[in-house]
């Protein structure tokens, strides 16, 4: 039988990246900056103070964390922010990063307002996963949820990451009831169109609007709305049982749709992520309470096995889950563009 240590004890000092409750972890979600060109609702406040660029890790502080962490067994990073093509010259840093050996997986979550004019650039830096961020396809809606306008520049960025290579382009949209509620079906139809995999994902409490469960459009109501109004859905076949989304495939061979139920179907007993802040905090959950500061360390050429140790400890001490659905949950002082969705 194999005992899992206990939680006092210390992490293990070699081995996968193992927390308490057995889950390993090889996903690492990197923030690249907290700045950002929209300013959706259930993210980020309108008026916000962003980080000092020189608290900002530099590039060459992300790869050498991504150096250390390779080998404990990160192999699959996910670059995001804020707006992560903010951050000048983002090609160069997926060229360090695709050059660790170890790194098998390098993706990007964008909300895609500048990304006709890098996508190029990405695909041949070696990016090969793009997530496009699009709550709504209606332009009135689109500036209500990212108080700014834009649609037509981020649907001109799918287009032309798409003409580039990355196959498939993902789309995200949060759904909200009363709001992008209307837009799962003009926004499955787009994907449908275009040969696109839209993912749905429920409303969560981590941005700087006022949260309710009310408000948040659940994973049955839109798949009730996908197969009505759109086609018959069945759960797909490769499903990976580790992955946040369901997918789930049209009958009709027309492609392929995703929920990411955080709410009404946490998938925290499968969770393999960790997430490094822009200026260098580990989190070992989104909604983490707290972070360790690598930065210190990272920019002071600090030893590569004091960092290790600190990424083993904090992810050993990861709690089991969010508990949004209890009257437990304390929602962080962070709002997601800060931490790095
Ligand atoms: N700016 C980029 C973008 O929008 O894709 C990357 C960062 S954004 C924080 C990453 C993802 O988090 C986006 O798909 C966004 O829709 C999602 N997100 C932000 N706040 C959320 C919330 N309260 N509930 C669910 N998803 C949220
Ligand atoms: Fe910016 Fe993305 Fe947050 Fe929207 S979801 S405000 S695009 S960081």
């Amino acid at each position: 039988m194999i005992r899992l240590p206990l939680a006092t004890e210390s992490a293990p000092r070699q081995g996968p990246l193992l927390d308490t409750f057995g889950r390993v972890h090889n996903n690492l979600r990197i923030s690249v900056t907290d700045r950002c060109n929209l300013r959706c609702t259930y993210c980020m406040p309108e008026n916000v103070t962003f980080m000092n660029k020189r608290e900002l890790l530099t590039f060459e502080e992300i790869a050498r964390f991504v150096e250390i962490v390779a080998p404990l067994g990160i192999d699959k990073i996910r670059l995001t922010g804020g707006e992560p093509l903010l951050r000048r010259d983002l090609p160069r840093l997926v060229e360090m990063i695709c050059r660790v050996p170890g790194i098998k997986d390098i993706g990007l979550t964008t909300n895609g307002i500048t990304l006709a004019e890098s996508a190029r650039a990405l695909f041949d830096a070696g990016l090969r996963r793009i997530n496009v961020s699009l709550d709504a396809l209606d332009p009135d809606r689109f500036r209500e949820l990212a108080r700014r306008d834009g649609v037509e520049r981020v649907i001109a960025g799918i287009l032309a990451a798409k003409k580039a290579g990355f196959e498939p382009v993902k789309i995200n949209a949060v759904a909200i009831r009363g709001v992008s509620e209307f837009e799962v079906v003009p926004l499955a139809r787009f994907a449908r169109e275009h040969g696109l995999e839209v993912r749905f994902i429920e409303y969560m409490p981590i941005g700087a609007d006022q949260w309710e469960r009310e408000k948040v459009y659940f994973a049955h109501e839109i798949l009730d709305q996908l197969e009505t109004h759109v086609g018959s859905l069945v759960p797909a076949a490769d499903q990976d049982p580790r992955a946040p989304a369901q997918d789930f495939d049209y009958t009709d061979g027309g492609g392929r749709v995703g929920i990411i139920a955080s709410i009404s179907r946490p998938f925290c007993l499968s969770c393999n992520r960790v997430r490094l802040t822009a200026e260098g905090k580990l989190r070992n959950c989104l909604f983490a309470l707290n972070e360790i500061d690598l930065k210190p360390l990272l920019r002071n050429a600090g030893p590569p096995e004091e960092i290790a140790a600190l990424v083993r400890q904090n992810i050993w001490e990861k709690w089991e889950g969010h508990e949004i659905n209890t009257a437990r949950f304390v929602k962080p002082d962070r709002t997601m563009h800060a931490i790095g969705g």
